[in-house]
């Protein structure tokens, strides 16, 4: 069986995770440290923390930034269900827009009609690792008409004065808009490394700050490691040193550190992620190559003059096919023991949503990005021969299927 996005684990993270281990330092410590300095300089971004999931991460940092009861944050419908769970969470209304017709990305046309002055937020999600266009999104949020009916309920939100521009940047690791990378596009940027993401820690997550210089982002990288660690003004580390155990609680906080023994396969991960994106791409462009080959092959914009994929999923989309053909096409795919998936099930889909009252039928982009997608497997150890392998399952299960 060729699995969808096995983990890379070899020698080199089993070596870094026991020396974590052995380092008598297992929780959050200089590992964790060091993982967010490099994060930092690597996304450009003016400071991150490390956290337990992207999920958490969003959670903390929606509580933190204040936002609940009566506001409103703009998502796409084409997305995970945890870029909507932390909203709702967050006693806030999701509000749900369409994706653009050439790519899987929320449309910026879509974010204008949906603001309200109870916008408070924009999540943005990088799908598959196509960033999405921070550039127009940054501009619009700053319209004076725009800004002028926003309205702070904190001071945190009265120092921007606008609303806020959220990067769901779960897929979007080292993907870049115009030479600049992700994690410095929006003001704050959420990874995720979960184990099937392009850089993972088996489970974890990074905040990253890119507010305007008129926040001073060493302080809020106090006080948010302080809100994900029950408030407490102290972590273990710190307490070790002598006599350093008296500690305070400001505000009830939450759980979600990062452990050493994460951010151990996390360095490992990051210093060799070059060569990750760099077979990612092989692998883009060797299905790129074949598909072209076939009038029903709809292959996915990742590369444009400004934008560059962290290549983290190849959707392929079958032309003139029903969803219900999709699935047989993906059983017949199964039978030749390739591993493929279907990114995403639409909000609108999903009964947690529909019972909110959203409909499918409002977002008719996202329905036709959907109805007729199937993501191949992508990964650093995916060989040249199992991706023939994969492309000659495909090309059956189209035949098959539309055969009958
Ligand atoms: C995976 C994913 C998340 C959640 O990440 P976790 O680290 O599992 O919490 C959020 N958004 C998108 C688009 C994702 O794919």
């Amino acid at each position: 069986m060729i699995p969808f996005s096995p983990p890379r684990i070899d020698q080199k993270v089993i070596d870094e995770v026991t020396a974590a281990l052995q380092s008598g330092w297992i929780t959050t410590g200089p590992r964790t440290k060091l993982f967010e300095k490099k994060i930092t300089e690597y996304c450009q971004c003016k400071t991150t923390v490390a956290v337990n999931s992207w999920t958490m991460g969003m959670q903390v940092f929606l509580a933190w930034w204040g936002i609940g009861e009566g506001d409103e944050v703009i998502l796409p419908a084409y997305t995970y269900c945890a870029s909507a769970n932390v909203i709702i969470h967050a006693g806030a209304k999701p509000v749900m827009v369409d994706i653009n017709p050439e790519d899987f990305n929320i449309s910026v046309a879509a974010i204008r009609n949906a603001i309200t002055p109870k916008t408070k937020a924009i999540i943005a999600v990088d799908l598959a690792g196509f960033p999405c266009d921070y550039d127009l999104i940054n501009a619009l949020v700053n319209e004076p008409a725009i800004q002028q009916q926003f309205k702070a309920s904190n001071d945190l939100q009265a120092r921007l004065n606008r609303i806020l521009v959220i990067s769901d940047a779960a897929h979007s690791f080292g993907a870049k808009l115009n030479g600049k990378q992700t994690g410095s596009l929006a003001d704050i940027t959420t990874f995720s490394f979960h184990a099937v993401k392009n850089l993972t820690t088996a489970e974890g997550g990074a905040v990253c700050f890119n507010l305007p210089d008129s926040f001073d982002h060493d302080a809020i990288y106090t006080a948010f490691c302080t809100m994900i660690l029950h408030g407490q003004n102290k972590d273990a580390l710190a307490k070790t040193q002598k006599g350093n155990w008296r500690y305070d609680v400001e505000e009830p906080g939450y759980k979600c550190n990062m452990t050493d023994l994460q951010a151990a396969i996390g360095l490992v991960e990051l210093e060799r992620y070059q060569e990750n994106l760099d077979r990612r791409k092989q692998i883009f462009n060797l299905y790129d190559n074949a598909f072209s080959a076939y009038s029903w092959a709809l292959t996915p914009l990742h590369t444009t003059e400004t934008k560059v994929t962290s290549f983290h999923l190849y959707q392929l989309r079958i032309a003139g096919i029903t969803e219900a053909q999709r699935d047989a096409i993906m059983q017949v795919i199964f039978d030749q023991d390739v591993s493929v998936n279907v990114h995403f099930l639409p909000l609108p889909t999903l009964t947690a949503y529909k019972k909110r009252g959203y409909k499918m039928d409002d977002y008719p982009e996202t329905w036709n990005k959907y109805h007729n997608e199937i993501s191949l497997p992508v990964y650093f150890n995916l060989s040249d021969e199992q991706v023939q392998t994969v492309i000659e399952a495909v090309v059956k299960g189209v035949s098959t299927v539309l055969k009958k």
